[in-house]
């Protein structure tokens, strides 16, 4: 049984481990956009396929058995096209998606649809904005005139202008974010609803200190392939797929 693992998230690199233990062939994907990224065990391969019908020849050609897209739930285009190639290569898909985040009690939450619909609903929040949704979705904010710190883990190429920049990589404590929010005397902060565990501290310290969120909605998935929310699930669907007798 090979799979050809779709990664860049803890999940994946989590399942690349469990699925390698257990004796399946996997193969892990990185878009290669991350400097000094986690690595997953096992083989790793890195950088775009080439589009749709890059993909479906790699998977022709790898003889995959089954795909896993455990990428972020942000990364729409390598999902659609994880969708297409397997539907023109009559591969089986999985897709991955940890659940998004749900406010509790004490939130200020403001969703929105995009990054550009948070970057207008800004300035009747507040003045001053942390800014927590990756390097790529920075330029829709840099229009508000707002001041801004944005955090991420690789630097913005080119380096922005309009706002302070701190370079860091996550898990953060609450208390790490608290402190920035009060340093930087933050009153609205920006984040994408990326769900898990990882990346919620900031949603506490913002509550404890009762600054409004606004949070951007998750892309849809496109229709046709099973979804499941955890590794545990993923990995049962992997055992399954290796006593079907068509793999
Ligand atoms: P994206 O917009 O969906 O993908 C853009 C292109 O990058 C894809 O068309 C594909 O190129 C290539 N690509 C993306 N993921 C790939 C993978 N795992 N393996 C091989 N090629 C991949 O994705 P993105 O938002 O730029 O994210 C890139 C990677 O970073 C993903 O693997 C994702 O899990 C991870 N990540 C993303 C976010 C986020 O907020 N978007 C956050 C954390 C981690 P080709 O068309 O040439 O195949």
């Amino acid at each position: 049984m090979k799979v050809l693992l779709l990664g860049g998230t803890g999940e994946a690199r989590e399942l690349a481990g469990l699925l390698a233990k257990a004796g399946v062939e996997v193969v892990s994907s990185l878009a290669g956009r991350t400097a000094d990224a986690r690595v997953p065990v096992g083989e790793v391969r890195v950088g775009g396929f080439g589009g749709v019908g890059g993909l479906a020849g790699w998977l022709r050609e790898h003889r995959v058995d089954a795909v896993i897209d455990a990428t972020h739930p942000f990364a729409a285009n390598i999902t659609a096209n994880a969708v297409a190639a397997t539907r023109e290569v009559g591969t089986p898909l999985l897709v991955l998606r940890r659940p998004g985040w749900a406010p509790e009690p004490g939130d200020n939450w403001h969703w929105v649809d995009s990054a550009s619909g948070a970057a207008e609903l800004l300035p009747g929040l507040g003045t001053r904005v942390f800014l927590t949704v990756g390097r790529q979705g920075l330029d829709a904010f840099a229009g508000t005139g707002l001041r801004t710190l944005a955090r991420c883990v690789d630097p913005p190429e080119p380096r922005p202008t309009w706002c302070t920049l701190i370079l860091a990589r996550g898990p953060f404590t609450v208390a790490d974010e608290e402190t920035i929010l009060r340093d930087h005397g933050i009153d609205v902060l920006v984040t994408k609803d990326s769900g898990g565990p990882a990346t919620t501290a900031k949603l506490t310290a913002a509550r404890r200190l009762a600054i409004p969120v606004v949070v951007i909605h998750r892309p849809a998935l496109p229709a046709g392939p099973e979804v499941v929310e955890t590794v545990a699930e993923a990995v049962q669907w992997v055992m399954r797929a290796s006593h079907s007798p068509s793999t």
